[in-house]
């Protein structure tokens, strides 16, 4: 088994549903979930004009090689009705490895750790919740040395429990 943490995202629709359901489909289709974040609520990044996001970072524990969990993960948001326009544009829920265990990927359709995820504070302080302790396999610091470090100007709100 290995820890993974994955970051949900939804700035369409009901987006809390698509957290929670997202969530229950991981569970049963990806590996236990171990703990969920509280949900956070920021402005979009990249993209600017559309929708705010609810964000939840969650650990899982799974028996899935990287491969197969970001195929799995891509047909969870394919059953929540993803389309997938352009990239960092609106969606029902979007699902990213955050980290795999403690190993570094590097292929043409998986990067892990997120490559972003030091510009965002959106992902660091869900991430930060779960393992502000944890050491980036790459940056060589903490967690929570990274969100202080984040220059990242969006604002994050954080909403409640993640239950
Ligand atoms: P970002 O990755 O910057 O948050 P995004 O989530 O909007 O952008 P998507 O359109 O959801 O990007 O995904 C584009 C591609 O990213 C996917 O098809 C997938 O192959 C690839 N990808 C690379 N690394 C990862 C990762 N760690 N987690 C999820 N997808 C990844
Ligand atoms: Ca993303
Ligand atoms: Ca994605």
């Amino acid at each position: 088994m290995i820890r993974a943490f994955l970051l949900l995202g939804s700035n369409q629709g009901e987006r809390r549903n698509y957290l929670d359901n997202a969530r229950m489909r991981i569970h049963l289709l990806a590996g236990t979930q171990v703990k969920p974040s509280s949900i956070y609520e920021t402005a979009a990044w990249g993209i600017t004009d559309q929708p705010a996001f609810l964000n939840q970072a969650i650990a899982i524990d799974t028996a899935l090689s990287p491969d197969l969990l970001l195929f799995t993960l891509q047909a969870i948001e394919d059953s929540l009705g993803r389309t997938r326009g352009k990239q960092w544009g609106p969606r029902t829920i979007d699902i990213d490895i955050l980290l795999y265990g403690d190993q570094v990927i590097n292929q043409p359709n998986l990067v892990v750790p997120h490559p972003a995820m030091g510009e965002r504070k959106f992902t660091l302080m869900p991430l930060a919740e779960l393992i502000p302790d944890m050491i980036h396999p790459i940056a060589g610091k903490t967690i929570a040395r990274m969100l202080e470090e984040c220059k990242d100007p969006l604002g994050v709100d954080k909403l409640g429990s993640g239950k």
